[in-house]
């Protein structure tokens, strides 16, 4: 056995052979995969081998159109066979709700590049004839849709592979995973000691246990699964063509024909999660016990979808273990605070994303960062607060969820409340309705007398639209509270702190008490960040920036870090609430002796202020775009602050905003939001971004930014007033210019302020130009929209500055 090697792949699944293949195919053969079994020994021998490409995430809906065009180049590269059959697939609407989802879907689908279409219920049976369409409104079809032989595909990536140079050691269990003070890795296998310069952790079903090996907790949980093959049906054998596949999410099941029968699986409502304790060694080619208590209501659901099945015999129950992430998305990337340690797992398709979670890590570990941004799937997309007793409940929401209609103002209950602040029973009591944002209970918005505590899911202004338009004017028209804790801040210290925030940093670095907006660029040029920072003094700044990207932060700046420097998350210690609006100085003023006048403290100061009893660090900047303070303190202070700045703040009508208010107040401004506007996929000059550069620094990602400059970029962010019903943009929608889809919706929303439908999104620069008239298509109508360049609210900025 080969005893050192660049990297060491644990695990021979699907997803293991798949990265293994993609490290070949960007050029490292310097590699080798470690199986404790055969090939195949986990989830991906007993999977149904279906492929689609529909996912709610528009990168992941990419990766996994890039895995099912992959198939036929590996049969053709390895002369092996993938036992593909392209049949298409119609997913299958039952409520006006999940047809508006399919829309949407489509929608998005046109600018991708991808094929689907909105079918009828007769062209429905015209193609999938076995189905009963009573009560179907409508489909998406998408002719990727198919399914595979899982065995043949793993060994054809495992054989392209070992062809760009890899090997692959069977009957290899991996032990021990120790890392060196250089940071590579002992892998301790049966077969004696692997030195490795990285560990790929694609364990499957075991990833928790080889995790654990390393000291890692990955929040992944195995959940039984059960399929049946049914003996053969005349129906289906004596067809021409091959029947399509037909997900019902209504009946929670997908079917397809498997020979001269066919196969039907469930994602019942009853589901068990499997191995709580840890999945035994032991485990390995069985099977589950046939469970058919569990999936008796799916089956008497589907045999009115389907009557033909009433009378088929069942030849065969596959059950077996796979295993989700609380999102039902991957783990991928590099595994926050370790080195050289990679995560491929939680991957609960395996044969519609395995080839995209292998392209994916290896060009994350070959080229230094995806080609793509790819937070939706990132390990680091959930912080170190994460715990196996929260893992659970998510994984089995999520499994019971797989085919509900997933709503954009969704606040799932599982596993919640978790994290609070100290303000939670105060917002609690004054009406709260709560979001949740990485593992936080954040107020979405206030409910008053007899409305609601729940906001109605919905693709249209849902019922939060009178408590977001009262919070609004209520900011606008006097000044609005809101806790600050949902922000991720990091205190930058020591002698060389600037001269770091220099080059991490494409904007210009603040003077002692001045504050500045900067994005932070990886080394292509893409976007990773967008940041306030705050100079204290020359050796000590405040960085504040998305709360949900924390990890993501530390894990950069971590691997930049110098010796003169030192970086702490103080995300959750440093907490406090921005009052905004134009009695936002006359309150603080009123809590504080310092002078707070704009010829003292002007907009983009910071400040260390006595108020009350707390020394607070005071920020004269608000994302709400008006005059505004963000006034920082310690966690442990947060409710004196509070009550403080309530009991002060009556005379001028302050109420508390939640974040419907701030999304809405926003989009008055034109301010861009972090994965929306802002995110890897996007680059800072065609953002806009790019006024915030300082051009004649060294920065990482400067040539990128510089060539951007040079050429131009050949889209541009705009602003949009959208003739629009109900509904308002949220993402991805098509932009169509005379008759064909141009550009592409990042976010919108509703103006409360202007009474007006806004949404941002990239046209072609050179038709970027004020009163460009464009349709954007929202859940399958088309709107117009006018292309607008003044801010609707304060747009010589006289409010915010003055
Ligand atoms: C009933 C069922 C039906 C399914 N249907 C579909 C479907 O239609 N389409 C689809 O896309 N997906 C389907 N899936 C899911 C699919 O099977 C998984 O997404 C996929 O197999 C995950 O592959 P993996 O490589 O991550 O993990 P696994 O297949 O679990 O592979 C992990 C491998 O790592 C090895 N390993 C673990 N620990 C060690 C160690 N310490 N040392 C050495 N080796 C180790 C294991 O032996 C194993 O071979 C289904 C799953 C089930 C259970």
């Amino acid at each position: 056995m080969k005893t050192s090697t660049r990297v060491c792949v644990i695990g021979g699944g699907v997803v293991g052979c798949s990265a293994l293949y993609h490290l070949t195919k960007l050029g490292w053969s310097d590699v080798m995969l470690v199986e404790r079994s055969e090939l195949t020994s986990g989830s991906t021998w007993h999977a149904a081998g279906g492929f689609h490409t529909l996912n709610g995430d528009t990168n992941m809906a990419a990766l996994q159109g890039y895995t099912i065009r992959l198939y036929s180049e590996l049969e053709a590269m390895t002369g092996m066979s993938c036992g593909l059959h392209h049949v298409g697939g119609v997913t299958l609407a039952d409520t006006p709700e999940r047809f508006d989802m399919l829309k949407a879907e489509r929608a998005k689908h046109r600018f991708m590049g991808l094929e689907t279409e909105i079918l009828g219920p007769d062209e429905i049976k015209a193609i999938a004839p076995i189905t009963n369409v009573e009560g179907v409104l409508g489909g998406l079809y998408d002719p990727l849709d198919g399914h595979l032989d899982p065995s043949g595909t793993t060994h054809a990536y495992a054989k392209a592979a070992r062809m760009g140079g890899a090997t692959i050691e069977t009957h290899c269990m991996v032990r021990e995973t120790n890392q060196r003070a250089d940071g590579t890795w002992d892998v301790v296998t049966d077969k004696g000691t692997i030195h490795a310069e990285h560990v790929v952790n694609a364990g499957g079903l075991w990833a928790r246990e080889v995790g654990a090996m390393a000291g890692v907790y990955l929040p992944l949980h195995p959940m039984e699964h059960q399929y049946l093959v049914t003996d053969d049906l005349p129906e289906i054998y004596e067809r021409e063509v091959e029947h399509p596949h037909v997900m019902d999410p209504g009946g929670e099941s997908y079917l397809r024909q498997e020979g001269r029968g066919l196969c039907i699986g469930f994602y019942e409502q009853p589901c068990k999660p499997w191995a709580v304790g840890g999945t035994p060694w032991e485990f390995g080619h069985e099977l589950l016990p046939d469970d058919y208590d569990k999936i008796e209501d799916s089956i008497a659901f589907a045999y009115r979808r389907y009557p033909i099945l009433e009378r088929a015999g069942v030849k065969t129950v596959i059950h077996g273990p796979f295993t989700f992430a609380p999102d039902g998305n991957p783990l991928v990337g590099p595994v926050p605070g370790l080195r050289n340690y990679w995560s491929a797992c939680g991957v609960m398709a395996g044969f519609s994303q395995g080839g995209g979670v292998g392209l994916t890590l290896a060009q994350w570990m070959v080229e230094g960062e995806p080609e793509r941004d790819v937070f939706a799937m990132d390990v680091a997309r959930f912080g170190r607060w994460i715990t196996p007793g929260y893992t659970l409940p998510k994984v089995v929401e999520n499994y019971q969820n797989r085919f509900s209609v997933v709503y954009p103002n969704e606040e799932l209950p599982a596993a919640r409340p978790f994290r609070t602040t100290p303000m939670y029973d105060v917002f609690d009591s004054m009406g709260a309705v709560w979001g949740q944002q990485y593992g936080l209970e954040v107020p979405n918005y206030f409910a008053q007398g007899d409305e609601p505590r729940y906001e109605t899911p919905s693709f249209r202004r849902s019922n939060a639209f009178e408590a977001t338009a009262r919070e609004v004017m209520a900011v606008r028209g006097a000044v609005g509270i809101n806790e600050v804790q949902n922000f991720g801040k990091y205190s930058v210290t020591g002698s060389g702190a600037r001269a770091w925030l220099n080059r991490i940093m494409a904007g210009r670095i603040p003077k002692p008490g001045r504050i500045s907006l900067t994005p932070m660029l990886a080394h292509s040029g893409r976007l990773i960040g967008d940041f306030t920072v705050a100079c204290l003094s020359e050796s000590e700044f405040r960085l504040t920036a998305s709360y949900g990207a924390q990890d993501f932060h530390m894990r950069w700046f971590e691997g930049q870090l110098s010796d003169d420097v030192k970086i702490a998350n103080i995300s959750d210690r440093s907490t406090g609430f921005q009052i905004a609006g134009p009695r936002a100085r006359d309150l603080l003023a009123k809590v504080t002796r310092a002078d707070v006048s704009n010829a003292a403290f002007r907009f983009l100061d910071v400040k260390q202020l006595s108020v009350g009893m707390m020394q607070a660090t005071v920020q004269r900047v608000s994302y709400t775009g008006d005059l505004g303070y963000e006034i920082y303190v310690d966690a442990m202070e947060q409710r004196a602050l509070w009550h403080l700045l309530w009991d002060a703040g009556q005379e001028f009508g302050l109420k508390p905003f939640g974040m419907r208010a701030m999304m809405s107040l926003r989009l008055d401004k034109f301010f861009g939001s972090w994965m929306r506007e802002f995110s890897p996929d996007y680059m800072p000059g065609e953002t806009g971004m790019d006024r915030f550069i300082q051009w004649d620094k060294n920065f990482i990602g400067k040539s990128a930014a510089d060539t951007e400059r040079a050429e131009g970029p050949a889209r541009q962010l705009c602003s949009f007033i959208v003739d629009a019903d109900d509904a308002d943009v949220i993402a991805y929608e098509p932009i169509w210019l005379e008759g064909t889809v141009q550009g592409f919706c990042t976010s919108g929303g509703y103006s409360h302020f202007a009474g007006k439908s806004v949404a941002f999104g990239f046209v072609p620069s050179e038709r970027a130009v004020e009163g460009l008239e464009v349709e954007i298509e929202i859940l399958g109508n088309m709107h117009k929209a006018r292309l607008v360049t003044d801010m609707l609210f304060d747009a010589d900025g006289a409010r915010m500055r003055g």
